[in-house]
């Protein structure tokens, strides 16, 4: 993708950014046509994605531009309801680019689906009789789902495992472009009937795991000091103490619960964005966060002073599709695609998780100097100043006083307006 200025992105109208995104970014004529109608999901397909339909909720679609991940330029598309969230990934990306921007490195990319066996009458003679049939199980995987296997993708490895009265059969597949849940339920599915044959044991569930350990990703990057402040010393303070905020997010739960909140704030935008399911993503990140028994910061910092920089890191199950599922059924699903050029799903991934480092280091700088509210406040008195029914033109003024008032709430939002309107 071309570089270009997006300065005063954010003080443009809708009706500008749409008209500077036709004009600079290569999208085709189709979305194009989607984001100047904007065109949404119809009543029609959201009636054919799920069932007792009535309606479509729509939700703010953002940008944040000019993301460098991997030495390449991306402009994400965000999809989010909270206010700030977008501010701060773009400030966030802005100062990272600047020191080199993001690197990504992929560690793996399949998905592992699991068949359940209980009560088995012999633990031992059971796992031999899996062991010795792994080829012939692995191709009954396969003819399940012919058409991954085409695609050069399939089950790959079978293992097994006792836990507790279980006997846990584990098996991989290469997804290739999808997430796979609906291909990974099929294959563990049919498995399971030999499986049962095998083992004289009764199958208790075969489905595909969210927690997706064959399907990290990480991404790094490299501040240097001189772009956390102009001021030396509040810079290496800054460093410190976000460094510090990364250390308590690995000791205190507590703390590690909302650092990762704030890496999703970024990652769930992009993941809805682009049509995957976020409660996928979620699941295996959050059992990842506690994968050594506690639950800890995913995203972590360490200051190095000798370098003069941060060094952020993040690490976690990235299971993202770019195929399947609803994403061929909604407008602005394509649109998002075609914001990010169409990435495939590896690169998609790692631009995912980017942002997620990007949307931590944001938390992390307001948390340990100005404070989390400071950023929120304005945007808070915008939401209370629409919820008061502030029109337009009012809310300029409304927002003002809001700020300034010595308790800001709804109440105090429509009692200015009141005499506002007076
Ligand atoms: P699909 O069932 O939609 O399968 C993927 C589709 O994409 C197939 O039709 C496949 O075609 C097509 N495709 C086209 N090109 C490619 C390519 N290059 N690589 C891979 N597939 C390609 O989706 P998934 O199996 O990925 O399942 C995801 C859905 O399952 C999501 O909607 C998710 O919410 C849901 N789900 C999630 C669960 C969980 O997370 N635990 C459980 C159950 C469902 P072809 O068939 O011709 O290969």
């Amino acid at each position: 993708m071309t570089k270009l200025s997006w300065t005063g992105f954010s003080k443009k109208t809708p009706q500008e950014r749409i008209q500077f995104i036709k004009e600079h970014l290569p999208i085709a004529s189709a979305t194009s046509y989607r984001l100047k109608e904007q065109e949404l999901l119809s009543l029609t397909t959201a009636n054919q994605m799920t069932e007792n339909v009535i309606s479509r909720m729509a939700l703010p679609f953002s940008v944040v531009p000019d993301v460098l991940v991997d030495g390449q330029h991306y402009h994400l598309p965000y999809v989010t309801e909270e206010p700030s969230v977008v501010a701060a990934a773009s400030f966030a990306a802005s100062i990272i680019k600047r020191s080199g921007g993001f690197q990504t490195s992929l560690h793996n990319r399949q998905m592992i689906g699991q068949v359940v066996l209980y009560n088995v009458p012999h633990m031992q003679k059971a796992q031999a009789a899996i062991a010795a049939e792994t080829k012939a199980l692995l191709a009954i995987a396969n003819e399940a789902y012919p058409s991954i296997v085409k695609r050069g993708g399939g089950a790959k490895m079978l293992t097994q495992e006792e836990k507790g009265d279980f006997l846990i059969v584990y098996v991989t597949v290469d997804t290739k472009e999808a997430m796979g849940a609906n291909m990974v339920n099929t294959m563990m599915e049919a498995l399971a009937p030999r499986l049962e044959e095998l083992t004289g044991a009764p199958s208790l569930m075969a489905i595909l795991s969210n927690y997706a350990t064959e399907a990290l990703v990480t991404a790094t990057c490299t501040l240097e000091l001189r772009f956390l402040s102009r001021n030396q010393q509040e810079a290496v303070t800054l460093a410190d103490k976000i460094a510090r905020a990364s250390q308590l997010a690995q000791v205190d739960p507590y703390r590690a619960s909302t650092h990762n909140k704030g890496i999703f704030n970024g990652i769930d935008a992009i993941v809805l964005a682009t049509g995957n399911d976020w409660r996928a993503i979620e699941a295996g990140a959050h059992a990842y966060a506690a994968r050594d028994g506690q639950y800890r910061g995913l995203a972590t910092w360490d200051y190095l002073p000798n370098k003069a920089c941060l060094k952020g890191s993040l690490t976690l199950p990235m299971p993202i599709a770019t195929k399947g599922g609803s994403i061929g059924l909604n407008p602005s699903v394509k649109t998002a695609h075609d914001l990010l050029g169409n990435p495939d799903a590896k690169t998609l991934a790692s631009i995912i998780v980017a942002i997620g480092l990007a949307q931590n280091f944001a938390a992390l700088k307001a948390l340990v100097s100005t404070g989390i509210q400071a950023g929120h406040m304005k945007l808070q008195a915008r939401s209370l100043a629409m919820l008061a029914g502030a029109k337009e033109a009012e809310i300029p003024q409304l927002v003002t006083e809001l700020l300034q008032a010595k308790h800001m709430n709804l109440a105090t939002a429509q009692a200015i307006l009141k005499t506002l309107k007076k």
